[in-house]
């Protein structure tokens, strides 16, 4: 299968998913070897990927540079096998990768390393496409008006894209040493999971009880566990604070809070305790009185609506 040029497993290893700098095995390298190609590789070619992987990149080792296709979020181990999966010459991703060509294959292609810094714009476009953030004309529960829409559910509802989106925020945390992750329910649950199982970390969360934050089904945290407090969309911050209050009062410390998407237009904030975000929003409401939406006579969609864009 692997050895055929399907590019997900090798020898039983799951290998699309490793980073450059990862130390690997002379097995694994083999099997990466044997793998692009399905044929076996000299131990001079393996030597090669080996001194690569392990951390002494040259410019002559690019091509075994895992790489990803942008639209798919499928990781190749290197651009040849990249190029055989889509059927065109390993030239032609290369010239993507440098910048020189905009796609080859009909894909966008990166090097794993850039992709798990998804820009805000490429957020932003993810959660557009899932329909996470809606654009049109709102009418919101407040009966406020609102150009946007946000249904985090459109896109929690994909798996490939939560993880994604958690991998490009466990990337900025991966080395503060975190040993838990955590997230109020609901969707905390899942950003926590997919968060922590990108770390390597536990992933926990909390729940109200008679409306007060807090752990439950035996969940605990050791003294001075340092914990990354995860959210989906975040609009005043109250629910992560009480995520805070809770995490020291297990004796936890929370080193960081990390929001998918802030849309408190900067004021959500957590005292001692930084805070990032994949995407920032600032989500304009008008009376509608006030609205130029309404005097340009945009039909309005009631909050909730599905399938409105
Ligand atoms: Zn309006």
């Amino acid at each position: 299968m692997a050895l055929s040029g399907s590019i997900k497993t090798a020898g039983g290893y799951h290998w699309a998913y490793l980073n450059p700098d990862d130390k690997v095995s002379e097995k694994t390298s083999k099997n990466l070897g044997r793998a692009t190609r399905g044929k076996k590789q000299s131990a001079e070619q393996i030597e090669k990927r080996v001194a690569h992987f392990k951390g002494k990149p040259h410019e002559n080792y690019n091509s075994y540079k895992p790489v990803v296709c942008v639209e798919t979020g499928r990781i190749f181990a290197s651009i040849k096998i990249a190029a055989e999966s889509v059927g065109v010459h390993q030239s032609l991703i290369s010239k993507v990768l440098h910048g020189k060509k905009k796609t080859a294959g009909g894909y966008h292609w990166k090097f794993t390393k850039e992709v798990f810094y998804m820009t805000e714009k490429e957020v932003y476009d993810l959660l557009v496409e899932t329909g996470a953030i809606m654009n049109g004309h709102f009418l919101l529960t407040s009966s406020l008006h609102s150009p946007h829409y946000v249904e985090k559910f459109n896109v929690l509802q994909h798996p490939e894209m939560t993880e994604k989106l958690c991998r490009a925020m466990a990337e900025h945390f991966k080395d503060a040493q975190i040993e838990t992750v955590v997230g109020p329910v609901t969707g905390g649950i899942i950003l926590a999971h997919e968060t922590g199982k990108a770390l390597g970390t536990r992933a926990i969360f909390t729940e109200r009880v008679d409306g007060v934050m807090t752990f439950r089904r035996g969940f605990s945290l050791h003294e001075g566990e340092r914990v990354l407090i995860v959210e989906d969309i975040v609009t005043t911050g109250g629910s992560i604070r009480e995520v805070i209050d809770v995490v020291k009062k297990f004796g936890g410390v929370p080193v960081a809070v990390s929001m998918l998407v802030d849309r408190s237009g900067g004021k959500a904030t957590f005292d001692d305790v930084p805070s990032f975000a994949l995407l920032h929003m600032n989500v304009e409401t008008y009376q509608p009185e006030d609205c130029p939406l309404c005097k340009e006579n945009v039909p309005l969609t009631k909050r909730g609506s599905t399938g409105k864009k």
